[in-house]
């Protein structure tokens, strides 16, 4: 009898996975199955271009049939609600189930809000395309409002959190809010676009030479920088920072941090503060027969320290964990995960980027770093038989 291989997550991890393990087994070896919330796989890493209007929506979600067409995959479009590693079943909340012999748990990670009383209720967040066309809507409402109303929080946009995802969408939305105020008969000058970060700097994953590289360009392009003040309260429109003052804006988006899946963190397998532990073949330490890719797990690294939760790390975990789940079922011996790094690349809007590439961090500034990300993003694209997105 063939074998159930059931993939938790359409994302980075779950759709190389699902690529992955259908090329080393041939078609009767096993059942596929890949189920997703939605019908498509997402390049979250674009998702800011999206959330700024600067990108059509289908450059962003490729549709998860077309992608693995060919490839005798059952994609099933659903809300994973259970996952019984026990009993060896998961619960969908229309009700239906699904067993497996192997397991792929991709399902990513989720906003941590750190408890900061009324921030999950009075922001908005970027980690979908859903979540992408609703700021674009609500930032091109709030300035359609200001046009009417002029009352400054309809003109003050504030991101809470100067990581790569809010610096990447404070970077766009410079880029993108002249011309929407333009057409709204707006005057870019009255809008306030405020980054607020908790440490000291942004971007701290790169050198303090790349970092004034960053902020300098951004401020160039209207974005003000409040460092070294956390967001410890959100009222309503009234965001109330360390040191008390406050800032009233009508758009809160929050980026300032993420955590494990809660699914993932509660189903009974080993976790490490809500992320799922692994082997070295990225098998769960506790249960051998679920396999993990992406943010939902934890991976260490030789010296100790976890590795970011990264697209490039998903990615390659997924692809190993389909050819591992086939040497499993083939009784052959599985590889050792071995990430390979090519560096971190930060775009700043639409012409504008800084880098750190390669093993040795090559610095990148300005138009190389943004012709990088492109070359990455199409890369990526090529890989996963997606490159006809870029048409849009
Ligand atoms: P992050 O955790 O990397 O950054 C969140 C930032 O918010 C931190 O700088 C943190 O100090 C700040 N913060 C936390 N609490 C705060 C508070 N109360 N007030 C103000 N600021 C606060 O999150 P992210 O940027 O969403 O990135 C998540 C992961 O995704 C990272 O591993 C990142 O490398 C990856 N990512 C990569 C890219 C890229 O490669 N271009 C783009 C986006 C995300």
């Amino acid at each position: 009898m063939s074998k159930e291989i059931l993939i938790l997550g359409g994302g980075y991890g779950g759709l190389l996975a699902a690529q992955s393990v259908t090329s080393h087994l041939t078609t009767g070896e096993a059942n596929v199955t890949i189920i997703n919330r939605s019908s498509t796989h997402q390049i979250i890493t674009e998702l800011h271009r999206l959330a700024a209007g600067n990108v059509s929506e289908k450059a962003v979600a490729l549709p998860l049939e077309k992608l693995l067409k060919k490839k005798n995959v059952n994609v099933v479009v659903g809300e994973i609600q259970s996952i019984d590693v026990q009993s060896k079943k998961v619960g969908l909340s229309n009700g239906a189930s699904y067993g497996y012999d192997a397991l792929v748990l991709a399902l990513g990670s989720e906003t941590n809000y750190f408890g900061i009383p009324g921030l999950q209720e009075n922001s908005l967040i970027l980690k979908s395309v859903n979540d992408a066309n609703k700021i674009f809507a609500h930032v091109v409402d709030r300035v359609k409002a200001y046009a009417k109303s002029k009352a400054p929080e309809d003109a003050t946009f504030v991101i809470g959190g100067g990581g790569l995802t809010g610096v990447e969408l404070v970077g766009e939305l410079a880029d993108e809010l002249p011309a929407i105020c333009r057409e709204n008969g707006v005057d870019f000058a009255d809008i306030k676009l405020k980054l607020v970060e908790a440490m000291p700097t942004i971007l701290p994953m790169f050198s303090p030479d790349l970092i004034n590289r960053a902020m300098t360009s951004l401020q160039a392009r209207g974005v003000e920088f409040l460092t070294s003040l956390p967001i410890t309260e959100v009222k309503g429109n009234v965001v109330t920072l360390k040191d008390g003052q406050t800032i009233t804006s009508n758009t809160i988006v929050w980026t300032g941090g993420v955590q494990g899946n809660s699914l993932v963190a509660n189903c009974g397998i080993e976790v490490n503060r809500g992320r799922a532990t692994v082997n070295s073949a990225l098998q769960s330490t506790s249960h051998p027969d679920v396999y993990l890719a992406g943010d939902c797990a934890v991976v260490f690294a030789p010296e100790g320290r976890p590795y970011p939760p990264t697209a490039q790390l998903a990615w390659q975990m997924g692809e190993l964990v389909g050819a591992n789940i086939a040497a499993a079922f083939k009784g052959t011996k599985p590889e050792d995960f071995k990430p390979v790094f090519s560096g971190t690349l930060a775009s700043l809007g639409r012409k504008d980027g800084i880098g750190a590439i390669g093993e040795t961090g090559i610095e990148l500034r300005g138009t190389p770093a943004s012709l990088m990300k492109k070359a990455s993003n199409a890369r990526y694209l090529s890989h996963i038989n997606g490159l006809y997105t870029l048409a849009y």
